[in-house]
């Protein structure tokens, strides 16, 4: 029998983990029964590790030493105006790495984003094996189809470092689109609009006879819960501010209770018309008695808050589709997917837009990690041709190169099926030029350095040559994963280079090599003791 590949929706909040059975799908709850585990890791006073619920449970009160929401920063520059924005509402620290990227202190120790990941990979690992009894060792991971090469690859890394093959990477609307079509005859076009905890992606794929295929896809993985959940914390805080003139961020855990608050209020509002927000002993200045919070806000209120954030997803959704030339009559079905589509608003300018009520045929929470079960099954249980299913998904980002006028010129352009290959001959511009530097790119904007810079290389040995008269192919190819392969061969003399794009702030092999060892090193001191599963209430 095959060995089981395992799903994994690795979520900004939550994490899910699924695999299928007898040709079922289904969500592998942890020790605690619940289906979801927080995406959170923790390092507490004793230098312990604690990952999920209980890095959850001990937030506020050690909140600069528990890393959540680290999706979002996932592939990203430490200097970028990205993360910046990000930094200020944090009550953790974040440092740069020795490749620009970003590091996450939690007790004067420094963490990788994919160090972070790789933890929260492990417990859904472990959920697994005790589960089946055994242990498991290939999984399919899921990203947000808006996903970077970049932010991709940190993924694959944070793999290697939980010693998980991730066999697959696919895309998350394109894994809900799998399980919702999972073992019916249907031949539709449905959209998949999903809105999670930090990113957004629309979809549009037309299912039928066992093959999924993407039209178009399009998001903003900086655009999710954790923005709602901002704009409460940052309305709160401007009226307690202009109440009491003591600004509520300075202090860490208030910082940390008012994130806690703002999302619990949001969540609630989904079914009431109003909540009150309650926080005692929010803050004390040891000038007077300690400040008490106490509010409330309505659903209308949360609706005006975060109106922009809603419309900015039905642009995105609009432009999608007519980018792609896709009428709206032509979608069938729309699927909600991620947690933030149970907000009203959310579900009424979906409706509004596409002009037809969105299906609730499927959980917002698990179906993506069921979608990622389905695909590692097909992967590894080909011959059985139970279940035949082909994907057929799209880059969702244009890659190509820099010019020597500093021009973007497109090699693949976004919404190509993929695995994916293009040539295209580029020549000298000097005469005698030794060398040619190949730098990658992408994005969508026609200035090359306006797109996300993925790579560089050097084609160096060039045969002496008039301008003009060296014939430099260069060959991109884009994998099932949606990385990225450059090569470029000078076509005379057949002198050829290849690189998988790493961008410069990825972790290199050697650093992934020394996480493992520190990990293993580590193991006995920081989580050898416990044999404690962590849980997570339902939201
Ligand atoms: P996901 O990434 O799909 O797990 O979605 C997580 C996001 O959904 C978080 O921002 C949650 O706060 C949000 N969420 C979960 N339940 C609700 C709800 N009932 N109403 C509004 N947002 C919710």
């Amino acid at each position: 029998m095959a060995e089981k590949v395992i799903g994994i929706d690795l979520g900004t909040t939550n994490t899910c983990v699924a695999l299928v059975e007898e040709n079922n799908p289904l969500v592998i709850a942890n020790k605690g029964s619940y289906d979801t585990t927080p995406s959170m890791v923790a390092l507490a006073e004793t230098g312990r590790r604690l990952v999920g619920f209980m890095a959850k449970r001990q937030a506020i009160t050690n909140s600069s030493n528990t890393a959540f929401a680290f999706k979002r920063l996932i592939g990203r520059k430490f200097n970028s105006p990205e993360v910046e924005n990000l930094r200020s509402n944090l009550p953790y620290n974040l440092v740069s790495g020795k490749n620009g990227d970003v590091r996450i202190v939690l007790r004067d120790q420094k963490y990788s984003i994919a160090e972070l990941s790789s933890f929260i990979l492990s417990e859904m690992k472990s959920v697994a094996e005790e589960y089946l009894g055994s242990k498991v060792t290939k999984a399919v991971v899921t990203v947000p189809a808006y996903f970077t090469d970049s932010q991709r690859q940190a993924t694959k890394d944070s793999g290697k470092i939980a010693e998980l093959d991730i066999i697959r990477i696919i895309n998350e609307p394109t894994a809900a689109a799998l399980a919702y079509g999972f073992g019916k005859d249907i031949e539709k076009r449905i959209a998949i609009y999903d809105l999670g905890g930090g990113t957004f992606d629309i979809s549009v794929l037309d299912i039928g006879n066992g093959v999924f295929e993407v039209i178009s896809t399009a998001g903003d993985s900086l655009l999710g819960g954790e923005d709602f959940d901002r704009r409460i914390m940052d309305w709160i805080v401007f009226n307690f501010a202009k109440e009491n003139h003591i600004d509520l961020r300075k202090d860490k855990m208030a910082l940390q209770r008012l994130k806690d608050i703002s999302e619990k209020t949001k969540c609630e509002l989904s079914t009431l018309q109003e909540s009150e927000i309650n926080l005692p002993f929010i803050i004390s200045t040891g000038k007077s008695d300690p400040y008490h919070l106490k509010t409330r806000l309505t659903r209308d209120k949360l609706e005006q808050l975060t109106s922009d954030l809603v419309e900015r997803t039905i642009r995105i959704c609009k432009s999608s589709l007519e980018k792609s030339s896709i009428a709206l009559s032509s979608i069938d079905t729309i699927i909600l997917v991620g947690g933030m589509t149970r907000m009203p608003i959310v579900q009424d300018k979906v409706k509004e837009f596409f002009g037809k009520k969105p299906s609730k045929g499927v959980h917002p929470d698990e179906v993506v990690a069921l979608g990622a079960a389905i695909q590692g099954n097909s992967l590894v249980n080909n011959d059985e041709k139970k279940e035949e299913l082909l994907l057929l998904d799209v880059t969702s980002h244009s890659i190509g190169i820099k010019t020597s006028g500093g021009a973007f010129y497109k090699i693949i352009e976004a919404n190509t099926t993929i695995p994916t290959s293009e040539k295209q001959i580029f020549t000298n511009v000097l005469k005698n030029q030794q060398a040619v530097k190949i730098i990658v790119f992408q994005g969508e904007n026609s200035i090359a350095d306006k797109n996300e810079l993925l790579g560089e290389f050097t084609l160096t040995g060039l045969r002496p040559a008039e301008k003009g008269d060296l014939d430099i192919e260069v060959s991109f190819e884009i994998n099932a994963n949606g990385i990225v392969t450059v090569q470029a061969k000078d076509l005379a003399t057949g002198k050829m280079q290849e690189i998988t794009i790493t961008a410069k702030s990825n972790l290199s092999d050697q650093e992934i090599k020394d996480i493992i060892q520190k990990n293993k090193d580590n193991k006995k001191i920081t989580d050898g003791k416990s044999s404690k599963k962590e849980t997570t209430p339902k939201t």
